[in-house]
């Protein structure tokens, strides 16, 4: 029995230390982003002041109004006119620069916060998380209390599949009585949306609709392979992801346009479906099979250390060995990423909803840069440039309509903004350095932009990012 005691006693012990050692290592590691933390006696004219001199793209309509005021109260577009007059206020010449709402990057997977400021420095002001955690709960929060400068935070709670396992980075319901608990739960804890996953088979999946719909939070879907494609195109499921969701599943990877046109038509028709067609994701498995030291290139720099070591270098190895077996691939890639061009093209013709996201923060598609790499696709695809701007903006912010308070500049909307150099309804490419980033109107210049870019470049923090990883895997399951 001593014996006994005593092991039990180490056995505690050993767990005391790896649990303290857990502690520190996260507390160190939130000491890494400390320059994305709000300073609490910051002056009240970082969010209360008088923009002059302005071109506005509002977005709510194919125009620019010229020259004019926007008032800007506690972080809220307070008034838009040609003159404005309000005492004891700052004033920002913006000098005929332009202005746009910012970017709404509508599927992203955050590890670590110092990716927030990444999408900042590239201009996206909002983001959509798809694969939720613990951890994007606690970010939420800060967001809320203004505590850390970040994008408006949206996330999904956990990736809900069906029995089957396909990864531990699922939830597996198993019961329709799990599915309706877990809906419930996820609502109260704060995640924004329930995300299903390609796993989910009918029974379960109607609960899941069923009980979202009573709950009033809205789905977003990653369509599972267990119902037909048609399935998704349901009132409670406002967006669905992935353009080459269509190829692999109604298509069966045959790239045919006459085949194509019923599947839009069907989402077009449906009305409430946005689309989010990721089309960098996909790119970006191409860009790997043409450029071999791709894990090594600068850019890959800015990749959680995480992921880069597991996840970058696991879908570099597949696409790499692929190739090897076959060459033929390389080319079957390209052929499926252009038929995603033609979806965007099809999906735009017939009307439907499209809203811009990356996928960013796996694989090689970087947080924030990549957000203009998918624009140009929608570009190639044949949308003006204002069209290509609505899918970043208004298009998403209609999708949900706890998004409603941003993608345009209105009277009553988030100050969510770019100020940048040229009209970017004429040339887009003025979008990718703003020299103001405006985030629930506090100002960042182009200085402190980069510094951000700077400070996530090659991070250490590999252990870090494993223990909320872990913290998911033991609590969410
Ligand atoms: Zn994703």
């Amino acid at each position: 029995m001593k014996i006994l005691k005593r092991l039990l006693k180490i056995v505690f012990a050993l767990i005391g230390v790896l649990v303290l050692t857990g502690i520190i290592t996260l507390w160190v590691d939130s000491l890494g982003t400390n320059y994305l933390k709000v300073n609490k006696n910051e002056p009240t004219s970082n969010n209360s002041y008088l923009i002059t001199n302005v071109n506005i793209i509002p977005m709510n309509q194919d125009t620019v109004l010229v020259d004019k005021m926007v008032y800007i109260k506690e972080g809220i577009i307070e008034k838009i006119a040609d003159t404005i007059e309000v005492s004891g206020i700052q004033i920002f010449d913006a000098e005929n620069k332009y202005l746009t709402p910012g970017f709404i990057d509508m599927h992203v997977h955050v590890w670590d916060r110092y990716e927030l400021g990444l999408y900042l420095s590239n201009g996206v002001t909002a983001v959509r998380n798809l694969w939720g955690m613990p951890m994007h709960l606690r970010i939420k929060e800060d967001i809320i209390k203004d505590n850390i400068i970040s994008p408006t935070f949206f996330t999904t709670g956990p990736k809900l599949t069906g029995p089957e396992f396909i990864g531990d980075d699922n939830l597996n319901l198993t019961n329709p009585i799990e599915a309706k608990e877990k809906v419930i739960s996820y609502k109260d804890r704060g995640y924004d949306f329930i995300k299903t996953y390609y796993g989910l088979d009918k029974e379960i999946f109607d609960t899941v609709i069923e009980q979202a719909k009573i709950s009033e939070i809205d789905i977003v879907s990653h369509p599972s392979q267990k119902v037909p494609f048609s399935y998704h195109l349901n009132p409670q499921i406002k967006s669905i992801e992935h353009a080459e969701e269509i190829v692999q599943q109604p298509l069966q990877f045959d790239l045919d346009t006459i085949k194509l046109q019923p599947i839009i038509d069907s989402i077009s028709q449906s009305q409430h479906t946005s689309y989010c067609p990721t089309i960098t994701v996909f790119n970006n498995i191409y860009q790997m099979m043409i450029d071999d030291s791709i894990l090594h290139s600068e850019s890959l720099e800015f990749m959680n250390p995480l992921i880069k070591k597991v996840d970058s270098k696991n879908q570099f190895d597949r696409w790499f060995n692929a190739k090897q077996e076959d060459p033929a691939t390389v080319d079957r890639i390209k052929k499926q990423h252009d038929f995603h061009i033609t979806i965007v093209q099809k999906l735009h013709e017939a009307g439907v909803n499209i809203i811009c996201g990356t996928d960013a923060g796996i694989g090689v598609t970087l947080p924030g840069f990549s957000i203009h790499k998918e624009l140009r696709f929608y570009k190639e695809a044949g949308l003006s440039n204002y069209e290509v701007l609505k899918t970043a903006t208004v298009n998403a912010s209609k999708t949900h309509e706890i998004m409603n308070s941003l993608g345009t500049i209105e009277t009553g909307k988030i100050a969510n903004l770019l100020l940048v150099d040229e009209n970017p309804l004429l040339d887009l490419s003025s979008l990718e350095n703003p020299i103001f980033v405006f985030v629930k109107g506090r100002k960042l210049n182009r200085e402190t932009l980069d510094s951000y870019n700077e400070k996530a470049k090659n991070r250490k923090n590999l252990l870090a990012s494993a223990l909320r990883y872990l913290e998911n895997l033991i609590f969410e399951k």
